[in-house]
């Protein structure tokens, strides 16, 4: 038997509090199980989860068709590395880009390692296609992004706990103001070696901000007037999150509602992680078309893990599972109706004042400062009421339940909210 075996929450917080290293800070609830939209700690009591792994788990725990794909792979082949071929990873980005409509994938493991290979494909591509003298490129990003954790991502981060004490920074990046059309209007017009511009299509860890209609398209256009790459950083919107296939499908009607390659706005370069697996294993991507991705040749990057076998059936299992069980159509629906649901409740609720978000990625604004522990002590009676949910910038909490949740669920969650919510006005 497993030391580990029937061992108290407790214990475990205390072996990760003396053995790990302390670059969390979690709610005080240890999981052991998962099974769709719900999860259970070692006591055995059952939680909504409302976080999806920051929806890495959009297809829900343990998806029967993605832990099969992963297993029969896993009694298979595992890995070889990119030295040799494997069988799988050529059907995996046949799949991926047909569903993106892309020319061309390149596989790694994590977002951040996702996103550190979109931005190293946009300096290429800016030295050898649009003539930008070399060590001369520049990318914008925007104020309160988040792209990961790695050196060069955290450079441009402006979040000071993530980033002091981390320098020196790598330079190359010009920080504008989000869902601000004048001023990349004006860091375009001003800067002669632009090479990209990184966007979250909606900022999740900055608290779901959602920018203004319209916002993606005219920065898109703004793009392509002055050659420069729109680069979307799709890893935690994307995968049918947001109520489309991607966030910036827009309002594209297509006929099953998933992107017809028409979408409000193509990024020239997309990135995909997090529920490119289903949460089962690291998996992630960079799509782009010839004339991009064409400016990576042999020894210019890769990963050991990078399109290894696993990631690849997994991968397709995924997606697959995202176009059967309809998730995006799902995240729609039930979307509107969570914030139809709390802005009725609202006005009878002094301690919120806002819901925003789209699809199934929400946040609600908790009527207290930043500093204020309010939003962690909702999130703690929350997790007493059975449904799990974090905080993020000390007075939002962020609502993303995978995507497999049905409308009863759902309506049980709203209550659970309500209720609790309620509890704390008194
Ligand atoms: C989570 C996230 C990342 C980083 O992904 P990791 O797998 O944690 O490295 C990058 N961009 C966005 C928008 C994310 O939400």
């Amino acid at each position: 038997m497993s030391v580990l075996e029937k061992v108290s929450s407790k214990a475990v917080i205390a072996l990760e509090e003396k053995h790990g290293a302390h670059n969390y800070h979690p709610l005080p609830v240890v999981l052991k199980r998962g099974e769709g939209v719900f999860v259970w700690d070692v006591e055995g009591k059952k939680y909504y989860d409302f976080l999806s792994a920051y929806s890495a788990v959009n297809q829900g725990h343990c998806h029967p068709k993605i832990v099969g794909a992963m297993t029969e792979q896993a009694q298979t082949l595992t890995l070889t590395s990119r030295a040799f071929y494997n069988d799988m990873l050529g059907k995996f980005e046949k799949y991926a880009t047909e569903t993106f409509h892309y020319d061309k994938l390149l596989p790694m493991n994590t977002g951040a390692e996702a996103v550190e290979t979109a931005l190293k494909i946009c300096r290429k591509w800016a030295y050898e296609e649009k003539g930008i003298p070399e060590n001369k490129a520049q990318i914008i990003v925007c104020k309160n992004n988040f792209h990961g954790r790695t050196t060069t991502i955290i450079s441009f981060s402006n979040d000071p706990v993530g980033r002091k004490n981390f320098g020196p920074y790598t330079e190359g990046f010009l920080k504008i103001e989000y869902d601000n059309l004048n001023a990349l209007k004006e860091a375009l017009e001003n800067n002669v070696n632009v090479a990209g511009f990184l966007v979250e299509p909606i900022q999740g860890e900055a608290g779901v901000f959602v920018p203004s209609e319209g916002y993606l398209k005219s920065a898109k256009a703004l793009c392509e007037k002055h050659n420069v790459l729109f680069i979307a950083d799709e890893v935690q919107t994307g995968i049918a999150r947001t109520g489309r296939l991607l966030a910036t499908c827009g309002n594209c009607s297509c006929p099953d509602k998933h992107c017809s390659g028409k979408p409000e706005v193509k990024a020239d370069i997309l990135i995909l992680g997090k529920a490119l697996s289903g949460g089962a294993y690291p998996v992630s991507a960079v799509l782009a078309n010839d004339a991009i991705m064409g400016v990576i040749r042999p020894g210019n990057h890769g990963s050991t893990f990078g399109g290894n076998p696993i990631a690849a059936a997994v991968g397709m299992a995924a997606l697959e599972v995202v176009k059967d069980e309809k998730l995006a159509e799902n995240a729609f629906e039930l979307g509107e109706l969570f914030r139809k649901e709390l802005n009725s409740f609202i006005p009878t609720c002094p301690v919120i004042h806002k819901v925003r978000g789209k699809g199934l990625l929400n946040a609600i604004l908790v009527n207290d400062t930043e500093d204020s522990s309010t939003a962690w002590d909702i999130c703690m009676a929350l997790k007493e009421n059975g449904l799990l949910a974090k905080p993020t910038h000390g007075n939002i909490i962020r609502f993303a339940p995978p995507l497999v949740i049905t409308k009863e669920q759902l309506m049980d969650c709203v209550r659970i909210i309500k209720d609790t919510l309620t509890q704390f006005a008194n």
